[in-house]
């Protein structure tokens, strides 16, 4: 499991690693067509800055090498706000009075179709805060079958499951799960999560193991950026994708670094902030880091920003997304997780990378794969 080898990582030594890193590591990196996490470190650094053009260049030609000008399109649905934990940086934490809604099945339904109005969106990420006693495996795996007949392309961003929950939801449809880490900072990840389940540093960054044995097609990743030392977190996060590339090699990996916007509550504010040129010099570093991987933006990024990375390394992006249960038909006025900064409809941001000359590509995936998928597992027991 990954918390056992991140146990040989320290998160000093390699903070000191990464500020130590001078010119020559940088040109090292950028001369090697496959990069090392150390590599990786060096193209973060400061001492990268300067290299911000090269890197854009690199990571350019990486992606279309093996993305060619295809942007992928996808947008979540909330099914709840309802949250047993206590993130401090989050407006649903449980000790927030606020109206819960876990959407009926009936208003799940209506989601579906009132997507599908917005857009011929097919990739569909369905997520929830984690209370199992109101949106449990058996109400995932329903509103899955009820997402079915509407999208190709399934994913789920919840609570961390175990790894027969998760085969289990493949059955019904899954094609990825998303878990982001939030921060890899094993002795500070209590302060930003105290209470819950999701206190359990162990048990959330085991998740994609968890996944990865459970023949989970697409796993995503990320590091929430805001809470520590950037720069240590996505070399975590780095280690993290090596590992399991290492042990689930069938598996296809995205990564995701969200920058942490303001919160409903307006209590907590981000410990540590990335510009936008910080951004764009680990978008290239990860692309040149990874020529496979996908690098997704949400919208809680801004829209010349996503325009200027579309074609510069990231491969998939959100489309007018909301970030309260219910957004798009039943509940548009419920309180958001987060405020988008992207407020463009999907028609908008696909007409804006056509513009860029790129390839918005709303379906990626079909369902008669995973029923390949599900017969070779099947063979395989
Ligand atoms: S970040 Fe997720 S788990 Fe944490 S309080 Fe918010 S919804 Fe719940």
């Amino acid at each position: 499991m990954f918390s056992e080898y991140l146990k040989s990582i320290s998160w000093e030594e390699t903070t000191r690693a990464i500020y130590s890193k001078r010119e020559d590591d940088v040109k090292r990196a950028l001369s090697r067509r496959s990069c090392s996490v150390d590599d990786f470190m060096a193209l973060i650094s400061p001492a990268a800055e300067p290299y911000l053009e090269e890197m854009a260049q690199l990571s350019l030609r990486y992606t279309r090498e093996r993305f060619g000008k295809t942007m992928s399109l996808f947008i979540p649905l909330y099914l709840t706000n309802s949250c047993t934990n206590s993130c401090v940086y989050c407006g649903f934490h449980v000790s927030n009075r606020m109206k819960r809604t876990v959407l009926t099945f009936e208003e799940m339904e209506n989601e579906y179709r009132a997507i599908k109005r917005l857009g011929p969106f097919e990739n569909l990420l369905l997520v929830t805060g984690e209370n199992p006693a109101v949106a449990g495996v058996e109400y995932l795996a329903r509103a899955l079958d009820l997402a079915k007949p509407h999208f190709s392309n399934l994913k789920i961003e919840v609570m961390p499951l175990k790894s027969e929950e998760y085969a289990y939801l493949t059955e019904h449809g899954l094609n990825g799960v998303i878990c982001f880490q939030e921060t890899y900072n094993r002795e500070r990840y209590n302060i930003y999560h105290p209470r819950g389940m999701k206190s359990n540093f162990e048990w959330r960054v085991n998740a994609p193991d968890r996944m990865g044995q459970a023949g989970v097609h697409s796993i995503g990743m990320g590091a929430l950026i805001g809470l520590e030392e950037w720069r240590t977190d996505v070399t975590m996060l780095a280690y993290h994708l090596r590992y399991l590339q290492k042990h689930y090699w069938k598996t296809k990996y995205s990564v995701n670094f969200p920058r942490m916007r303001p919160a409903e509550n307006e209590g907590f504010q981000p410990n540590v902030v990335m510009t936008d040129k910080e951004l764009a010099q680990l978008t290239f570093a990860m692309r040149i880091f990874d020529h496979d991987v996908d690098i997704s933006y949400s919208t809680r990024e801004p829209a010349a920003f996503r325009d200027n990375m579309a074609r510069l390394g990231v491969t998939t992006m959100s489309a007018e997304s909301k970030t309260e249960p219910g957004g798009y038909f039943s509940y548009p006025q419920a309180l958001e997780q987060f405020h988008v900064s992207d407020e463009r409809t999907a028609v908008e941001v696909e007409a804006a990378l056509r513009g860029l000359g790129l390839e918005p590509v709303w379906k990626d995936w079909d369902s008669s794969f995973d029923m390949i998928a599900n017969g070779e597992k099947r063979q395989n027991i």
